[in-house]
């Protein structure tokens, strides 16, 4: 089989190695007779993957012990709710830095279960830039400063943390364990898995342990964090096939060196790919501000929608797949997670010069 050099922005590329190993053991689990998925998620089996998932994601992340892990569903978008649903409750208002589709998004959804409001806005710029710390203004009466770390879509990422007196909360979606976090400025760090961490389905969510007691009671079982962090992630059923992917993607990461390896890589790719633009006199453009790009997903256009079309199928016939932008900006933007080998994208480096040699006027 050959496999495609994956750029897709998530759910994107994994490590070949635990693709195989899960396809090794998926019928018949470690020798018992049944696959994992047919197992109770009460069994001592998954119950040691699950445990295993949340221990590594701790220990790569260096997340501090006062801190509850929980694996919950309903993506990212279902923490835009949970988020003010739990924290907002007293009256009080969430700020949210207004960075770009995440962030609005989110801002939107709080607005529904609470007062929520922009402490910093990139709308006016197009959102091509992240604010810098002493941009973000917080009101009086703000429980927490949202931030998103990385615009999956708009390809724009924080540098440094916005400097304010309130917590953070973070939606770290698109560059989860590919980045250092400072936990002592977060009460609440998640995101989903199906980027850096494995397949879709599971969302990864830290919750600084004091916060539960305050958080709001008055919620349907589901959408309350106490009562995941008291039933250890166990309160329905957990979605135990992404989980177990998780454990597989985070055990090869820590074999790779751990998060100083995926923060060397995600440098390494990403200057790969700015290098080719910057070296093309012009004929890659990148749209965001050189001081926000991110390392996670590149984003670059061409001088038409037509030859940025010609590029997309010239690339997918040279084994680069899935390199068109997000239908809503258009372009190219070239998503490069953990699992992305180095020679992937130096393969679409190459491949950019060569293009713009063979189209350039
Ligand atoms: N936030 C960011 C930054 C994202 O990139 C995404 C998904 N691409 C989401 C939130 C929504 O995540 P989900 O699809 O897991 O709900």
């Amino acid at each position: 089989m050959s496999r495609q050099v994956n750029f897709a922005a998530g759910p994107s590329t994994l490590p070949y190695d635990v693709l195989l190993e899960a396809q090794a053991e998926f019928v018949d689990y470690h020798g018992g007779g049944v696959s994992l998925i047919e197992m109770s998620h009460r069994s001592p089996e998954y119950e040691a993957v699950q445990g295993s998932a949340l221990e590594l994601a701790k220990e790569l992340l260096g997340v501090p012990e006062d801190f509850d892990a929980l694996v919950l569903q309903g993506g990212a978008t279902l923490q835009f709710a949970m988020v003010p649903m739990n924290l907002l409750h007293g009256g009080a208002s969430g700020a949210y830095v207004d960075s770009g589709s995440w962030a609005s998004k989110a801002m939107a959804d709080a607005s529904h279960h609470g007062e929520s409001y922009a402490a910093w806005s990139g709308a006016d710029g197009g959102y091509t830039a992240m604010p810098s710390p002493d941009e973000v203004e917080v009101r009086p009466g703000t429980r927490y400063l949202h931030v998103t770390s990385n615009e999956t879509i708009g390809g724009i990422q924080m540098t440094q943390w916005p400097d304010v007196e309130v917590p953070l909360v973070g939606d770290m979606s698109s560059d989860y364990m590919s980045r250092t976090i400072p936990w002592d400025r977060f009460d609440i760090v998640y995101g989903g898995a199906q980027k850096n961490m494995g397949p879709a389905g599971a969302t990864l969510v830290f919750v600084r342990r004091s916060i539960l007691d305050e958080t709001n009671r008055d919620l349907a079982s589901y959408l309350r964090y106490d009562i995941h962090a008291a039933k250890g992630s166990m309160y329905n059923t957990p979605p135990v096939f992404a989980i177990y992917m998780m454990s597989r993607v985070l055990e090869w990461v820590k074999a790779q060196g751990g998060l100083p390896a995926m923060e060397e890589r995600a440098a390494i790719r990403s200057a790969l790919v700015y290098g080719a633009i910057d070296a093309s006199d012009g004929y890659y453009r990148s749209p965001v501000d050189a001081a926000s790009r991110s390392k996670m997903n590149v984003v670059f256009r061409l001088s038409s929608e037509e030859l940025e079309a010609q590029f997309v199928s010239e690339a997918s016939e040279a084994g680069m797949a899935n390199l068109k932008g997000h239908r809503d900006v258009g372009g190219i933007r070239a998503s490069l997670y953990n699992a992305m080998p180095i020679e992937g994208v130096e393969l679409l480096a190459e491949f950019m010069s060569d293009f713009r040699r063979a189209n350039a006027e």
